[in-house]
Parts: C-alpha cells; sequence; structure tokens
C-alpha cells in the first residue's frame, strides 16, 4: 500500500495533448476529461501539451481556443503549456540515436507508389514492403526516414482494452519517423515529449489504441520508461465516424458547458446523479473526480466487444 491510500498511483503525471486542428468539440472533451479526472483523482499532475508538428493541418487560434474552453470547463492544467513545435532539437536528438543504433534507413516512396506496390499479390495493404531498406537514394533526393521493425513482437497492456500482443513487421512494418516534407513524425515527438515531460499515465482516444505498439517499440530502443496507457471509447458521430472537425463535429458552446461536461460523464459510464445536470462545472468535476471509476469504462467496453 502506497502513503497516499491503496488505489491511488504514487507521482502520477498526465497530460492532455491535442493537435490545434480546431476548437474543442464532445469527442475532445471526452478526452480532456477522462484524463484530467484520472490525473486528479490520484491527487497527480496534469499538464497541457499542445501537439504543434503539423503546420498544414493546424488553425491560427486553436490553441488559444483549447486553453480558453478548457478554463472555462474548469479543467485546469499545471505548469507551463508545451508547445511542441518549440522542441523539434529535442526530436532531432531522438532520430540520431535511433541512427547511431543503426535502426533507421532513408526512403523516397511517394504515398502513391506505395500504394501501387502493396496492390501486388502477396503484399498486405497499409504495410510498407520495405521497398527503400537496402537502397540508397540519390543525393538531395526528398525522403522519409523509417524505423526497422523486422523481428520486433511488442506486448503492452492497456487499462481498459488489455493485453496486446504485436509483430510490428506485420502490423504496420517499417514506419516512418520522419517525414519526406521534413516534419517529424507524431509516433516520434509523442513518445520523445511523454518522456521528457515524465509521463507516468497517458489517457486518451482508442482511435490511438493501434499507435501504442508502435510508440512502446520507440521507447524500448530509446531507453525510455514505458507509461501505462488509458483508450477512452471514442465518440461517433450519427454515421459511425470519429467525432472530429473533417466529421462535422460542432465546437462546444460557451453557454451550455455543464451540459457537455455531463454528457461527457455520462458517456464514460460514470452515471452522474440526475441533480448534477444542473449543477456548476465546479461542482460536477468535484463529484465526478470523488467518484471516478475507470473499471465501469472496462466493463462496458467489454460487453460490448461480448455482444
Ligand atoms: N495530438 C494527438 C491528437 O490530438 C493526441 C496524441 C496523444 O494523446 O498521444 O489526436
Amino acid at each position: 500500500m502506497n502513503s497516499q491510500g491503496p488505489d491511488l498511483f504514487p507521482g502520477y503525471i498526465g497530460r492532455f495533448a491535442p493537435s490545434p486542428t480546431g476548437p474543442m468539440h464532445f469527442g475532445s472533451l471526452v478526452t480532456a476529461l477522462g484524463s484530467w479526472l484520472d490525473a486528479r483523482a490520484n491527487q497527480g499532475t496534469w499538464l497541457l501539451r499542445i501537439e504543434d508538428i503539423d503546420p498544414p493541418r493546424e488553425h491560427a487560434g486553436a490553441a488559444d481556443s483549447i486553453k480558453g474552453t478548457l478554463d472555462a470547463l474548469g479543467l485546469h492544467w499545471d505548469g507551463e503549456v508545451i508547445f511542441q513545435g518549440q522542441r523539434l532539437a529535442y526530436f532531432d536528438r531522438a532520430l540520431e540515436v535511433l541512427a547511431e543504433k543503426q535502426l533507421l534507413y532513408r526512403c523516397v516512396c511517394s504515398r502513391k507508389s506505395i500504394r501501387e506496390t502493396v496492390d501486388e499479390p502477396g503484399q498486405t495493404a497499409g504495410i510498407y514492403p520495405g521497398t527503400c531498406l537496402n537502397r540508397v537514394p540519390e543525393n538531395g533526393q526528398a525522403h522519409s526516414l523509417r524505423i526497422k521493425t523486422s523481428g520486433v513482437h511488442i506486448e503492452y497492456a492497456d487499462r481498459i482494452y488489455g493485453n496486446f500482443t504485436e509483430n510490428l513487421a506485420t502490423r504496420c512494418g517499417d514506419f516512418i519517423v520522419k517525414r519526406r516534407n521534413g516534419l517529424h513524425a507524431y509516433q516520434l515527438a509523442v513518445v520523445v515529449d511523454d518522456f521528457r515531460q515524465a509521463i507516468t499515465h497517458v489517457v486518451r482516444g482508442a482511435d490511438l489504441l493501434d499507435n501504442t505498439g508502435r510508440q512502446t517499440y520507440l521507447q524500448s530502443v530509446l531507453g525510455y520508461p514505458r507509461p501505462a496507457y488509458m483508450h477512452l471509447p471514442v465518440v461517433l458521430n450519427s454515421a459511425g465516424q470519429k467525432l472530429s472537425k473533417q466529421t462535422g463535429a460542432h465546437p462546444l458552446a460557451d453557454d451550455t458547458l455543464s451540459d457537455s461536461l455531463f454528457s461527457a460523464l455520462t458517456f464514460l459510464h460514470q452515471n452522474p446523479p440526475a441533480e448534477l445536470s444542473k449543477a456548476l462545472n465546479s461542482e460536477i468535476l468535484e463529484w465526478a473526480m470523488a467518484n471516478w471509476r475507470p473499471s465501469f469504462i472496462r466493463h462496458a467496453a467489454l460487453a460490448k466487444n461480448a455482444g
């Protein structure tokens, strides 16, 4: 038993890591709320990291809008906000470490040429076939950097969805850590910053569950400790698509934030009492923190898988 009680994770450090692609909507609220509650219920720290490493997808003002909405909800973060766009040197340093270990190679394939190769018999769609593994690109040719995955078997556990074993070579193949356009890949940046911010617990949407194997692999080759993972069910729209700006999600409205909080708790199977639906944000969060039960999410996910 730790000094804080039997059920707490001591030294908990969590984070919310949105990409600044638009204002917060119900789907991002569920993720933010779940990770905030998990951190606060464990008397932990909750950090905010803006993942602005993909400028073409970003929207001016989105980071400020996300911060403003979190504040108005009462989801207050600890310490300074980190912007990944200001941390590129850390990602380059990690690439150097991977290169020193001879794990990287240059790849000149375009998406189109990969699609054409994987359409050939015997190739599985979506898995890089290793075309550039033994090919030396000409000098000056635009290239991405891929990490080798041959023979890599990964095991990881998720607090909601259970245990996974993956053969990375057949699951995703050699994957990109630096893109052809010079931008660092999400997989690399997220792993480096989770390490540099000493994150102990990652709580995020289940759309990222199948990235965990790749991230776990990067952590092991870079010598980083592995955080605990909890993936939350993803909010879908009426067409069954993940709610996002691209699929028409409405931004959260300032005058109905407490309704949104109540609905997000219901979505997370926390069974908030009906009278809370008329309460202030602070009262809703107070109740939710005291009654946070990730096991309810797990049971619902298990029941769904069984059904
Ligand atoms: N930036 C990612 C997103 O907004 C989340 C990354 C993560 O939580 O690992 O989808």
